[in-house]
């Protein structure tokens, strides 16, 4: 069977998945691995259909340098011992700027667009780009495409995407591009299947995970995300802080000398459910303390998913129905109560049975505006494209 290879490279990781596709076209997910600790600790790991473990090895610290030898070991693995030859490979990558609004083949001409926009995505970009070099340069005739993670907000209008600084700055690049966008395309996508009745309706998609931001959805369609021309924006993430007055950043230089370096790292590494708790970065560890600084960290997250809430219900102009997703979204019963709780001047109310078995829908039958659980599949979504 032909088999669409599926790579999302990050700083420290290559993650990766194997899907078969069917004559008709289906896909079937065969395998998923990753080579972590890049540089550090290099380890592959890899599970079958059934999560079953085909592959747990070591390397030292020389044989997987960076990411383009993570993506070589890998592949050799795929190659000789899985015995997989993909007909093509998609990648995930964050920035497709201002012009791609869909997937796109790529050869070196697209490979240098890209690289230009590596200024707007500094910590993500140029990983992500680093396999498709790779594989340009030793399989020149395997056909690769990168699915972006802003491309389903380019429909917006100009009012949603533009920042109030001189217009100048908004056409070189300076602006709101939105990102999660594989993830709320494959909901969008999922939603006439599982949720027939809000398809066509105006939805909330709330993509609560380590990187969280949720996505007003007309007719299926992006038209305002909470996310802007970095991933920093909106709601607070794992270590992101979310909506941040400018002026902190400005303090943070004059008051505190941070240099631009020093604040990348902050910002991104250190803020967040993180920074404002002072204990993780990880919602299941929050949720289970006893200490008050952890139980803060999470009202302070769900009240600002409910602020978020109240103005893409206005970017709307209403609100039909309101969708969890990702790590917390999908999992956290508790984290999704309270989220309603803060709907509740919509009319929202939750059935507490179907809200702790998961269920698709989750809103009780009072509830004014329905409340559904889907789990979102970015891979999948760029094996689709791909
Ligand atoms: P993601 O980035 O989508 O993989 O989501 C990761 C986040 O989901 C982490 O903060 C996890 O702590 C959180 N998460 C996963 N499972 C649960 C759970 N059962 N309860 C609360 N948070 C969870």
């Amino acid at each position: 069977m032909d088999t669409i290879l599926v790579v999302n490279a990050g700083s420290s990781s290559v993650k990766f998945q194997v899907f078969a596709v069917d004559g008709e076209g289906r896909l079937h997910r065969q395998l998923k691995g990753q080579m972590d600790g890049i540089g550090s600790r290099p380890r592959l790991r890899a599970s079958g259909i059934n999560g079953d473990a085909v592959a747990e090895r070591a390397y030292p610290i020389e044989a997987v340098p960076d990411v383009p030898a993570a993506m070589a070991v890998a592949g050799a693995w795929l190659r000789d011992e899985v015995r997989m030859t993909p007909m093509a490979v998609g990648h995930r990558v964050v920035h497709g700027g201002p012009d791609y609004d869909a997937p796109v083949l790529v050869d070196h001409a697209v490979v240098a667009r890209l690289e230009r926009y590596a200024a707007l995505a500094p910590l993500h970009q140029p990983h992500n780009l680093a396999p498709i070099k790779s594989i340009l340069a030793n399989f020149p005739a395997l056909p690769q495409v990168a699915c972006f993670d802003t491309a389903f907000h380019r429909d917006h209008p100009d009012v949603a995407d533009v920042y109030a600084i001189p217009y100048r700055l908004h056409e070189e690049g300076v602006r709101r591009y939105g990102f999660h966008g594989l993830s709320y395309e494959y909901i969008a996508k999922t939603l006439p299947e599982c949720a027939p009745e809000i398809a066509s309706r105006r939805v909330i998609v709330a993509h609560l995970g380590s990187g969280a931001s949720m996505c007003a959805l007309s007719g299926g369609r992006s038209i305002e995300n909470t996310l802007g021309f970095t991933a920093l924006d909106g709601l607070p993430m794992g270590t992101r802080p979310g909506q941040l007055d400018p002026g902190v950043v400005l303090y943070l230089m004059s008051a505190k000398g941070m240099t631009a370096t020093e604040l990348q790292n902050f910002l991104y590494k250190e803020c967040g459910l993180k920074g404002l708790s002072g204990i993780s970065n990880d919602m299941r560890e929050l949720q289970s303390s006893q200490d008050p600084r952890a139980a803060f960290a999470v009202e302070y997250f769900v009240y600002r998913v409910g602020l978020q809430a109240g103005m893409l219900a206005a970017a709307l102009q209403g609100i039909d129905a309101f969708v969890f997703t990702a790590g917390i979204g999908e999992n956290s019963a508790p984290i999704r109560a309270r989220v309603a709780e803060k709907l509740a001047w919509l009319g929202v109310s939750i059935d507490a049975g179907a809200n702790a078995a998961h269920a698709l829908k989750i809103s009780g039958p009072a509830s004014s505006v329905p409340i559904y659980v889907v789990p979102t599949d970015e891979e999948r979504m760029i094996a689709e494209h791909t």
